[in-house]
Formats: C-alpha cells, structure tokens, sequence
C-alpha cells in the first residue's frame, strides 16, 4: 500500500522507503535493513505523505524525517544518489 494516496499497489510500482538516521530514504534496489513504507515515486503521493505523516507513523520514527532524499529521488530522475548502506556512514 502507498503510504501518501493510501492505494493498493503492486510492491514492484512502488519505492520502497527506510529510515536512516533520522532521514526517510529511498531504496529502489530493496535491499536497506529495517522497517520499510511504500510509495508511488510520484511527487503528488510524496507531498500527502508529508502532509499526513505517514512515512514517520509508518516506519515508527518518533518526530519529524527528513524527507529532502526522497526528493531528490522522486523529482531528479536523472541524478540518482545511491543511498549510503547502514551502518557505513564515514566522519568527516
Ligand atoms: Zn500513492
């Protein structure tokens, strides 16, 4: 189900989403750890999802997630940023 316009959807059509660190990011290749939401890679199901605070509810993140990854994902088709794997993030 998508978690923005709260359709049933085949898992294939949707972009599976995680939480990492605070920030909601994308994971097309389904392969991040943890909890995941759904979601039409459609700027319309992202924006609801923001506005209902699906994705935190969703992917029991307690407050707030940064969503500007998702963005990026969604609406700059053409510059993809590979999401870091967990546990992998580097100081500095
Ligand atoms: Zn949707």
């Amino acid at each position: 189900m998508c978690v923005g316009c709260r359709e049933r959807a085949d898992a294939s059509s949707l972009l599976r989403v995680v939480a990492v660190d605070g920030r909601a990011v994308p994971d097309p290749a389904r392969r991040l750890p943890g909890r995941g939401a759904h979601l039409h890679p459609t700027t319309q199901c992202l924006e609801r999802a923001e506005r209902t605070r699906a994705l935190p509810r969703a992917l029991r993140v307690a407050g707030t997630l940064d969503t500007s990854a998702l963005h990026e994902e969604i609406e700059g088709s053409g510059a993809r940023t590979p999401p870091a794997p967990a546990g992998s993030e580097r100081n500095r």
